[in-house]
């Protein structure tokens, strides 16, 4: 599969050449795992709207400040001369405070900072070393699809071969017997995201339920990616983390980052909890890759992890008014959608304002004409023509930025 809606790269205009000849040089030679896949499209739109001076609906980072703890923590850390390596697998303090703030959002679930936990890179890298750590050349990978476009590469460079299991509009639920289709012995993990981008779905009960029973006939491990974990609309125990589900406490590694629960996507701190053999070879993985998060961002992770409970409340509220703007003003201007319950994307039906189904000239034409970025939807699917017909917003934005993107916006409805 192309990760990264590598199909459609070369068509999203003024990007760089890649294994270009450099002048008079030879050819670049690179990997055949790197040429499975391509550099991320939805970057490729933020240089897009850049040069067009768009509002970037596109690349799903805020544009509002993060909380002035982080901002005091952090400066305090540098003031402190916290400038040396933090231990490998992330700073005591912030792994049990870590530990701490999962125990009182979810009662019951209790995790040893001592051995169960990793601080990485933001959640990308604890992903990609979660999965260089537990899946093997071969090995079978389940991911839902439409997908976020990192876990395609993830497969690829851990040798794994990916498992597409459709989710199906307008509600995004699984087909049961498709995905039991999809387990066998051969399938290592099964990647979930939850609250999930694209689309926004949530996984409930049920769909858990489901997971871990074939998890536990194949011995299959869930890896979830749970970075909007606050971030969704359905009230009080809305978001269900995998690893509190019955059976599968003891086969899941859930992945996790500040960065977008505190409006901190740059600061690159993020953590896997996971049982201790499994986090032991995270650990191992993740000194190889990356030695450690910035250590005075870690000491600054612990003013997040201590947020009073209203903080979580507050961000909710504060995404619900963004939807439901955001939402608005694209079904008036023609777009057809369902709005999301988690997550800070939505995924939007083009067919009336784009009959022929060319996402990718749709998105370019709306940068270009009307100032408002957006990612075509074949960039979530390994086959392009399954997306032809969609675009995905974001609205981690201030309402003044979405109300920017409604008045342009107005004039695609005329
Ligand atoms: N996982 C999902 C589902 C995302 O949507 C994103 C960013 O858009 C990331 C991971 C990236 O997280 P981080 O910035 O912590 O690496």
């Amino acid at each position: 599969m192309s990760g990264g809606g590598g199909a459609h790269h070369g068509q999203v205009e003024e990007t760089t050449e890649r294994n270009s000849t450099g002048p008079g040089g030879p050819a670049a030679r690179i990997s055949a795992k790197a040429q499975t896949f391509t550099e991320s499209v939805i970057r490729d739109m933020t240089r897009l709207a850049l040069q067009h001076d768009a509002v970037n609906l596109a690349q799903g980072f805020p544009d509002f400040p993060c909380p002035a703890e982080l901002k005091e923590a952090a400066k305090a850390a540098i003031d402190a001369d916290v400038n040396q390596y933090a231990i490998t697998w992330g700073a005591p303090g912030l792994r049990a405070a870590i530990a701490a703030k999962i125990a009182r959002t979810y009662p019951g679930w209790s995790v040893d900072p001592e051995t169960e936990i990793c601080v990485t890179c933001g959640s990308t890298e604890a992903m990609i070393a979660s999965m260089l750590a537990l899946v093997d050349p071969g090995d079978e990978v389940v991911l839902f699809e439409p997908f976020y476009e990192n876990y395609g590469p993830d497969a690829i460079l851990s040798g794994a071969v990916p498992r597409l299991v459709r989710l199906r509009g307008p509600d995004w639920s699984i087909d049961e017997a498709e995905l039991r289709a999809a387990c066998s012995d051969r399938t290592r993990a099964i990647v979930v995201n939850t609250p999930h981008n694209p689309t926004g779905k949530v996984f409930d009960a049920a769909e858990l339920a489901l997971i871990a029973e074939l998890a536990q006939r194949h011995d299959i491990l869930v890896l979830t990616d749970e970075i909007y974990e606050h971030i969704h609309y359905l009230g009080p125990g809305g978001h269900i983390p995998p690893a509190t589900v019955p059976g599968l406490e003891d086969r899941t590694i859930t992945v996790n980052a500040l960065s977008k629960t505190y409006a901190v996507t740059g600061w690159r701190v993020g953590w896997t909890v996971a049982p201790a053999p499994y986090t032991a070879a995270i650990r191992k993985v993740h000194d190889f890759l990356t030695v450690g998060a910035a250590a005075p961002l870690q000491a600054a992770g612990i003013a997040a992890m201590e947020l009073p409970t209203s903080y979580y409340a507050e961000l909710a509220e504060n995404y619900r008014q963004r939807r439901d703007l955001l939402c608005g003003a694209l079904e008036s201007a023609g777009f057809l959608l369902r709005p999301p319950d988690g997550a800070y994307y939505v995924m939007c039906d083009t067919t009336k304002l784009d009959p022929d189904g060319d996402d990718v000239a749709f998105t370019r034409r709306l940068v270009r004409e009307f100032g408002v970025a957006g990612v075509p939807g074949s960039s979530f699917y390994a086959d392009p023509a399954d997306g032809r017909h969609i675009i995905r917003f974001g609205f981690p934005k201030k309402l003044a930025t979405l109300r920017a993107a409604q008045d342009r916006l107005r004039g695609l409805a005329r």
